[in-house]
């Protein structure tokens, strides 16, 4: 049977996703240190405004207010034994927002990382992983998501790890890394090793992609970097919107709705299929991105030149992917073998 997310992505050349939950969760009184998850259950209005945000932007997907939603991460709030729970009522309050609104809105349930290091450099175990990951799948799964979302992740281990528990949940999954190291993932994962990663998974993702990192521009140079190798799996970009910068004491990001537009289109024109922002993305852009995609012709792949001058420097002077330092020659640039 084929999920509700394959559907739309064959019926569609771009899905819109959603923008920031901690971002806009924050604007309505989240404490920094506050788990979001608690407000599923302590103020469902709250999360329910979040999801409803997205989908009067233009959403097509939002993901669940469930990132932190593992037992591992829930642990430093002594809320291990609430994964399930909280995960499920995320669910439940996004198949609220989605059946009732008269276009398919997909509801993917977002899985964050564990925050621990995996063997053999770290102490979480690949079975101890699975079973976190699981158990936050199972939850869900019985809260109605149209498709597992696992985000943020760093080390090819996890990523692993998440995929094979969302096949214990026999659950269509997603997964993103956040390459935010000099193009890099923290682990030193690069856009062609996750492209190639994928394919080799036994249960390979519906789509695959990049999600925060450091600025738009350097996402965008990402997803060119996922596409350079011929990967034809659909691709995700949900970049931040700008770059984050230290303002008053808080993370503040520069990007007006105008750039985010640009960035989606530039996105899109790059090979992604999946469109959306990540921290610092409020309902304002998502709106400008939606109409800039829908009001602008898919075009050719921009050159990094060009991503540039609309978005801004590249945080780094390559990918990691050890084959772009002569930049102006990519266009034709061969892929070492
Ligand atoms: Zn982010």
């Amino acid at each position: 049977m084929t999920s509700p997310l394959e559907a739309l992505l064959d019926q569609r050349d771009w899905l819109l996703a959603d923008g920031a939950t901690g971002t806009n969760l924050f604007n309505m009184g989240l404490g920094a240190g506050d788990p979001p998850e608690f407000w599923n259950t302590e103020k469902p209005d709250n999360i329910l405004k979040l999801y409803q945000g997205s989908v009067d932007a233009g959403s097509d997907l939002f993901l669940t207010n469930s990132f932190g939603g593992n037992a591992a991460r829930l642990k430093l709030h002594n809320a291990q034994n609430r994964a399930r729970e909280l995960s499920r009522v995320s669910a439940e309050l996004g198949r609220e927002v989605a059946d009732k609104t008269d276009r398919t809105i997909i509801v993917a349930g977002s899985v964050g990382p564990t925050g621990e290091i995996m063997a053999p450099m770290g102490s979480l175990t690949h079975e101890l992983a699975v079973e976190i990951f699981h158990e936050q799948a199972e939850g869900l799964k019985e809260g109605g998501v149209d498709v597992l979302w696992v985000e943020t992740i760093s080390a090819p281990e996890e990523y692993a790890a998440a995929a094979e528990a969302f096949a214990l949940a026999d659950m269509p999954w997603c997964g993103t890394m956040s390459f935010d190291t000099a193009g890099r993932t923290m682990m030193g994962v690069t856009s062609a090793d996750l492209a190639a990663f994928v394919e080799k998974l036994p249960n390979p993702p519906l789509a695959y992609g990049a999600n925060c990192g450091v600025g738009a521009s350097d996402l965008l140079r990402t997803v060119q970097g996922f596409t350079a190798g011929g990967s034809e799996r659909p691709i995700i970009a949900k970049g931040n919107a700008g770059i984050p910068k230290y303002h008053d004491g808080h993370i503040h990001y520069d990007g007006t709705p105008e750039l985010m537009g640009e960035y989606a289109v530039l996105a899109r024109n790059s090979g992604a299929k999946i469109i959306g922002g990540c921290c610092g993305t409020m309902p304002e852009h998502l709106r400008a991105m939606r109409e800039a995609l829908e009001n602008t012709p898919k075009g050719s792949k921009p050159a990094l030149e060009e991503i540039t001058a609309k978005m801004g420097a590249f945080s780094s002077a390559t990918d990691g992917t050890g084959d772009n330092e002569a930049a102006p020659t990519r266009q034709n640039r061969r892929r070492r073998t």
